[in-house]
């Protein structure tokens, strides 16, 4: 078998579509990874693909992606993303719409309270702005991951990577729990695991590492042919960091407070209760905003969250030698655009996207 010439650091939605990417090109891969593929960060059932974004940038990206969720879902035999829509209520409607129509190629629209009420029936009466981008949707997140694993067959293996080291010569050496091997390249996209490898190199990316919780709910009555993702920042259900996904089915809806707790480097809490405080605010949310959902959840999950400081959306690539390092977040709906991105960087092409730093892809509005 041929050497594997570039190393993929980390087997979670980044990484796979990375190695997925590189894989297309003809470039032969290896993916280390000691746990789950795909139940880091990446795990759960659901997570929204939406279109808007403070940054046009991330606009014309997430269109990229979307359209390489459907070609990557066709060749695999999978839906990736829901036809469900997302729909977004609070006071960023009305700039994210404009960042849309500036864009031009989304089908987004301002809904109506009595559009939306149709739309979202588990909803509570609801009159301020509201809008629906078509082309969102729920993503298919646990039938990615397991399509893009088969795909990669053997290429993915389980080993932990305790440092990744640039050489003189440009090639790149991973010392790994099973061994060390020297590779042409590497793409590490270890999550929270990102930034202790890049620290041993000398690189810092700016990563916050916080705690979230996202919590599951069964739909009241028969589950609906349409439950399209809701994001909701207007405050009028006590709230105003709000998201939601269905999970296949349309039987449960995934939703979360965008509220962390934080941690310390070595990703220690810094309040360990505030997770569930957290999650009595989400029951007491899903009370007051969705009754059409039953309040008291069915499961409940909780993650890291690996923000960079312009944005929640924020995302970049930090070089060492012939090492590259990817750290941000709320990347999941973007997986295949930036795969494709890193396979073109580590491969001397020219990216489609501009993951340096300075460019601060993803910066939040003002
Ligand atoms: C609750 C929640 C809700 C979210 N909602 C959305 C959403 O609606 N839409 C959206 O687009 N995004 C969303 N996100 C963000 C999105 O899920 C993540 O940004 C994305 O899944 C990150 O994928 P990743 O591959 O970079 O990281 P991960 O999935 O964390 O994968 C990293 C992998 O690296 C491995 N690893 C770590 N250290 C090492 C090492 N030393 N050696 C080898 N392997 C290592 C880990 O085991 C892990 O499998 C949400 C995230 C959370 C937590």
């Amino acid at each position: 078998m041929a050497t594997p010439e570039i190393a993929v650091v980390g087997a979670g939605i980044v990484g796979l579509s990375v190695a997925f990417a590189l894989r297309e090109r003809g470039v032969a891969v290896r993916v280390l990874d000691p746990g789950t593929p795909g139940n880091a960060q990446s795990g759960g059932a659901s997570r929204i693909f939406r279109h808007a974004h403070d940054d046009p940038r991330m606009v014309a990206a997430a269109r990229a992606s979307r359209l390489l969720w459907r070609e990557w879902g066709d060749r695999l035999g999978i839906e990736t993303v829901s036809g469900d829509g997302a729909v977004a209520i609070g006071d960023a409607v009305p700039r994210r719409l404009a960042v849309l129509r500036d864009d031009g190629g989304v089908p987004a629209r301002a809904l109506d309270p009595g559009e939306l009420a149709a739309l979202l029936p588990a909803l509570a009466a609801y009159e301020g702005p509201a809008m629906i981008d078509e082309a969102g949707g729920s993503i298919r997140t646990e039938a990615a991951v397991a399509a893009l694993v088969a795909a990669l067959g053997d290429a993915v293996v389980a080993d932990e990577v305790l440092a990744v080291r640039p050489r003189d010569d440009g090639r790149v050496e991973v010392v790994a729990g099973g061994g060390r091997r020297t590779y042409a390249g590497a793409v590490v996209c270890a999550g929270r695991g990102t930034a202790p490898l890049a620290r041993a190199v000398g690189v810092e990316p700016p990563v916050a590492l916080a705690a979230h919780i996202r919590m599951t709910f069964p739909v009241r009555g028969p589950a609906p042919d349409r439950l399209p993702c809701l994001q909701d920042s207007s405050g009028a259900f006590g709230e105003t960091g709000v998201y939601a996904a269905a999970l296949p089915g349309n039987g449960l809806y995934g939703l979360g407070i965008a509220e962390t707790v934080a941690a310390g480097a070595d990703g220690a809490l810094a309040d360990a209760a505030g997770l569930e405080a957290l999650a009595a605010r989400t029951c007491a949310y899903v009370a007051r905003a969705l009754p059409g959902l039953d309040p008291e959840p069915t499961g409940a999950r909780a993650c890291w969250v690996t923000e960079l400081p312009w944005g929640p959306d924020g995302v970049a690539v930090w070089p060492a030698g012939g090492a590259l390092f990817l750290a941000g977040h709320n990347l999941f709906k973007q997986a295949p655009g930036l795969g494709v991105a890193l396979a073109d960087m580590a491969t001397g092409a020219t990216p489609s996207l501009d993951l340096r730093p300075a460019a601060r892809l993803g910066a939040a509005a003002g």
